[in-house]
């Protein structure tokens, strides 16, 4: 099933990421946490890829195989394409199509070596294209409310996402952020610009500082006041900043809810206690809306 159609028949798609196990562990550590995840009724799962192809992407496909063929959950791998080539992309399509996949995360990926060595996928609409070309699947694609942390000019996002859709993605799933209101914002420029395709809105609840550290010196995700204040807080009491974190988050997803966004993306890092704490948390507020959208 194309995770798209489900925008059609919910007024908000609920969704988890996961990521493979590091290569020193053995893929069965993931096992209990998609079972635990399972039981949490959200519509979809996705599962990372390495970066860079690196050794753990292989497990990709694994994973979103048993979401898909053991519990009946819709998956969608993720797959960047930048240093690869037509025939290493053309392999991983046919596996997770002879897996029943019917979703990919089509990403370019970080750039880690020079730009040079960037093969013949150099940006996403290179494997958005590929793919629509190359495999019957639907294609979703990566947003960036707070622009891309490479790009000097974030209107050019925007042009970028634009030709993304133009390209086949169906929907986009959006980098975390901690200000719903720079996300807006974000909202009524993609808008301006015709983009028509939904948009769910990625939500990281914070845990421990040094998360918080490592993520915004990779994305450069922008820290709200009142955000920076619960850190500060709480910074020393591990139990205290994981719930003020959680509560923090669903904050940010009751508001977004409200709001009218098309869906929510819930990066669980591999906790099936956030997720479910985050789920408890908003069931009910599912429940109402998504009935209203049924009847
Ligand atoms: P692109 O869409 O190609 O954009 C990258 C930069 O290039 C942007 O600044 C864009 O504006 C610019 N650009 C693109 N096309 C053009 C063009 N035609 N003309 C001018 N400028 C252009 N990484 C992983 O390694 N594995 C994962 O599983 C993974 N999952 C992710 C999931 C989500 C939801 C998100 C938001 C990111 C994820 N990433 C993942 C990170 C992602 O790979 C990086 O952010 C990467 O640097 C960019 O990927 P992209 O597909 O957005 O690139």
């Amino acid at each position: 099933m194309r995770i798209r159609n489900l925008f059609d028949e919910r007024e908000v798609v609920y969704s988890f990421e996961i990521f493979p196990p590091k290569p020193d562990f053995p893929i069965d550590t993931i096992y209990s946490t998609i079972e635990e995840l399972s039981g949490l009724k959200a519509d979809y799962i996705s599962v990372t890829y390495g970066a860079g192809g690196s050794t753990t992407s292989n497990r990709t496909a694994e994973i979103a195989s048993i979401i898909k063929n053991n519990y009946g959950i819709e998956a969608l791998a993720h797959l960047t394409c930048v240093g690869s080539n037509e025939e290493k992309i053309d392999s991983i399509l046919n596996d997770l199509r002879c897996k029943n996949i019917d979703n990919i995360l089509a990403l370019r990926g970080d750039i880690l070596g020079d730009v040079g060595s960037l093969g013949i996928f150099k940006n996403s609409q290179d494997i958005i294209s590929y793919s629509k070309k190359n495999g019957n699947f639907g294609i979703a694609a990566a947003c960036y409310p707070e622009g891309h942390i490479e790009s000097k000019d974030k209107s050019k996002d925007i042009d970028v996402l634009k030709l993304k859709e133009e390209c086949g993605a169906d929907y986009f799933v959006t980098q975390l952020f901690f200000d719903n209101n720079l996300f807006y914002d974000f909202l009524n420029k993609v808008e301006q610009k015709g983009i028509k395709s939904p948009i769910q809105a990625g939500i990281m609840p914070v845990i421990n500082k040094k998360q918080i550290e490592r993520i915004t010196s990779l994305c450069g995700a922008q820290l709200p006041h009142k955000f920076i204040k619960i850190i500060n807080k709480y910074e020393h009491d591990k139990d205290a900043l994981r719930d003020a974190g959680i509560a923090y988050a669903l904050d940010q997803i009751v508001d977004l809810i409200s709001s009218g966004v098309r869906g929510i993306h819930l990066y669980t890092m591999n906790n099936p206690y956030i997720a479910k704490t985050i789920t408890d948390g908003i069931d009910s507020i599912l429940n109402s809306i998504n009935r209203k959208k049924v009847v």
